[in-house]
């Protein structure tokens, strides 16, 4: 009987292993964590909002510090504030779709997978042009869900620097944390769609640090393009060498 218990562990064990290194193992062709260059380039990512007392005071900073991002909204806060993502908009930073209701998607059928992307587009595109960015919430996905966001247009966006800004931590250890993980081609995961919430104030320090390092912010469609371009920029220039 123990050594039955004992299997049905194991078991279970190398279930939740295999689910793991499906749901994390980051092919590139699948999912972008990151983008691979030596420029020193860096995304600033947003989730879960609008949020009405947060995202005017971040949409702030970014004014003043000149730094544009991306925002994966919520299609529900952006039904209850499409005034602060017209802002954004407004503010050319660009808008990517992270669903309507923040559902684990792999717990849903595909049905209501496609209700998640339907509902939070129709939101969304009554106010920014059309997404084609995805973050699924928690980052949690499937083949599934991989293939209904490709069937709509949709690149699949995850994250390389995590400060864990969404579990309250002093601003400054949400600053140290992304200064001691960042690197070119990092994408940054941050937060908006809850108060309080210590990422305001973490801002506008974690972007004049990375400056001072050299780091530039661009979103994340530029981040993407910026690698294609550096690449092809520098098998161009190899050629060049090589006449
Ligand atoms: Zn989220």
């Amino acid at each position: 009987m123990r050594r039955h218990h004992f299997c049905l562990y194991f078991l279970a064990f190398s279930l939740a292993i295999a689910g793991l290194t499906q749901q994390y193992t980051s092919d590139d062709t699948q999912v972008i964590s990151r983008v691979h260059t030596n420029q020193k380039v860096v995304a600033l990512t947003i989730d879960d909002g609008p949020h009405n007392k947060v995202t005017p005071d971040i949409l702030t900073i970014l004014r003043e510090k000149n730094v544009k991002v991306t925002f994966f909204v919520l299609g529900t806060n952006a039904k209850d504030f499409p005034g602060i993502v017209a802002q954004e908009v407004a503010d050319n930073h660009e808008i990517g779709v992270h669903t309507y209701s923040h559902a684990s998607l792999p717990n849903l059928s595909r049905q209501k997978v496609d209700e998640e992307f339907n509902k939070a587009e129709e939101v969304i595109q009554s106010i920014a042009p059309k997404p084609n960015l995805f973050r699924p919430p928690g980052g949690a996905y499937n083949q599934q869900i991989i293939e209904a966001a490709r069937q709509k247009g949709y690149t699949v966006i995850l994250w390389s620097v995590d400060p864990k800004d969404w579990s309250c931590p002093p601003a400054e250890k949400v600053v140290d944390r992304v200064l001691n993980a960042v690197q070119p081609g990092s994408i940054i995961l941050l937060h908006d769609g809850q108060y309080p919430i210590p990422t305001p104030k973490a801002l506008g320090t974690i972007i004049d640090r990375l400056r001072e390092r050299g780091f530039e912010f661009v979103t994340v469609s530029e981040l993407l393009q910026y690698n294609e371009t550096r690449s092809s920029l520098n098998l161009f220039n190899k050629r060049e060498l090589v006449q």
